[in-house]
């Protein structure tokens, strides 16, 4: 009985699904799907539209000539960290060692073949795949991965620079928030070499506590010398030159990752004693990585206080990493958005006094969580960098769960490019698309209208970045 109540039910579902078929190839042969044509109508506007990028960092010359296996290193979230695949300080010799004592390392650690393993599963993502079809466009080159990275280096012997602003102004890229703390080795020349590269998009720094704090660290100094310190240089970036040569617009705090949940401290007894504690470890291995993280925490959520109350005094916000890459760094399991709801609060004398705090990449894989925070607290902000370009055609989907819970008004735009600048061009290229494919559908339902789906997405592309910064009109 019960099979043939089944059998019915599975022949009445599959008539519907045979007539839902039909009528959905015939409304294809009439014209696209109405989502699909709004989606269009709506991307035409916005992919003229200003954006600012309001995560990234420099880039250098370093990429200005590559091969094909180089580029898939520098673009590949896993191949990141591969220097963190050999013993300390191996690849770095490699790198450098030419004739028998390269061959040697290779023989000793498997550098080549490891290497090879990263670019062979970097090249089967349809993130690259995707990428040579658009830079095929925009280089106006066969679709093919090597011809591309041929033609990208025969643009960059022109000019890299060049070459950078022709990819950002192709994508109306306006202002770039390059957070400099990041990509070891660059200095003030490098900053300001690439200020001027990229014009007419202005850059603006953002600095990172980790900068000031880890030379720090390093020093053998009492408490108090070690609290004015870190003090007068987190005002000197934020008021004068101090980042680089340049100000500040803002904080980023790059330790949530490996602290797990942090709360704001005022207390500098402890904080005090953190220090000392600290100090006393230093150099004794650490019997696992939360245990090394965990050295010093009071002293650590203590300068995270200070920034965040300099940071408030002048109505500037904090970037705080949550979601995404960086292993072996991050600890993945400590690294929720929800870590930071105290932080987010910042109660004092039971008072909640809600700093400026922008949890950046998207809390990539954790979006419903990063985009539940900044519903709840007004103060919190939702920033998209590095999940926006690496998951491509993901976006349409991460941007409707970010639209479902997150004001326009407070989400922003960002790429968090750290190696080639292809990655801002493409951020801005699939962001505005898949933005504009995700305003579509409310469009079509009717929640939007077509100029508040626009509305909203210049408020997401730049009129927030530029609002929340202060940035000068
Ligand atoms: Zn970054």
């Amino acid at each position: 009985m019960s099979d043939r109540r089944s059998a019915i039910r599975s022949l009445g579902l599959s008539g519907a699904i045979i007539a839902a078929t039909q009528k959905r190839s015939l409304a294809q042969t009439d014209s696209t799907p109405q989502t699909d044509r709004i989606a269009n109508e709506l991307h035409e506007a916005i992919r003229g539209y200003q954006v600012d990028d309001t995560h990234c960092h420099a880039s250098t010359d370093r990429y200005a000539e590559t091969t094909p296996r180089e580029f898939l290193l520098a673009t590949s979230l896993a191949a990141m960290p591969q220097a963190a695949y050999f013993p300390v300080g191996v690849l770095q010799r490699w790198c450098t060692a030419t004739g028998d004592e390269k061959a040697k390392l290779d023989r000793q650690f498997g550098i080549e073949k490891k290497l090879d393993e990263m670019a062979f599963n970097a090249r089967e993502t349809i993130f690259i795949k995707y990428l040579t079809k658009e830079l095929a466009g925009f280089l106006k080159c066969a679709p093919k991965f090597e011809t591309v990275i041929a033609a990208r280096n025969e643009r960059a012997r022109g000019g890299y620079g060049r070459y950078m602003s022709d990819l950002f102004g192709d994508i109306h890229l306006t202002n770039a928030m390059v957070d400099t703390g990041c990509c070891d080795g660059l200095g003030s020349k490098d900053f300001a070499a690439y200020s001027e590269a990229i014009r007419p998009c202005t850059m603006r720094t953002i600095a990172r506590i980790e900068t000031i704090q880890n030379p720090l660290f390093r020093e053998d100094i009492p408490f108090e010398d070690l609290e004015s310190r870190f003090t007068g240089a987190v005002r000197k970036t934020l008021d004068g030159d101090g980042n680089f040569g340049f100000k500040s617009w803002g904080m980023k705090w790059h330790q949530m990752e490996r602290l797990g949940v942090v709360k704001p401290h005022y207390d500098s007894a402890a904080a005090k004693k953190s220090w000392e504690d600290y100090k006393r470890l230093r150099g004794t291995p650490a019997s696992d990585r939360e245990e090394e993280a965990d050295r010093g925490r009071r002293l650590k959520e203590y300068f995270l206080t200070i920034a965040l109350e300099e940071c408030m005094k002048r109505d500037m916000p904090m970037q705080i990493h949550s979601g995404d890459g960086e292993a072996p760094g991050v600890i993945l399991r400590r690294q929720h958005p929800y870590n930071l709801e105290e932080v987010a609060r910042f109660d004092r004398d039971g008072v909640m006094r809600m700093p400026k705090l922008i949890p950046i990449h998207a809390g990539y894989p954790l979006v419903s969580e990063a985009a539940w925070l900044s519903h709840l607290y007004t103060n919190c902000y939702f920033e998209i960098s590095l999940m926006n370009p690496t998951i491509h055609q993901g976006m349409e989907r991460r941007f409707g769960e970010i639209l479902e819970a997150v004001p326009m008004s407070k989400i922003l735009f960002g790429s968090d490019s750290w190696s080639v600048p292809e990655y801002n061009w493409l951020a801005g290229r699939w962001g505005k698309r898949y933005l504009s494919r995700a305003l579509a559908v409310y469009v079509k339902e009717g929640s939007l209208t077509r100029d508040e789906a626009l509305e909203g997405a210049r408020m997401m592309l730049y009129k927030n970045n530029r609002r929340i910064y202060n940035l000068p009109a």
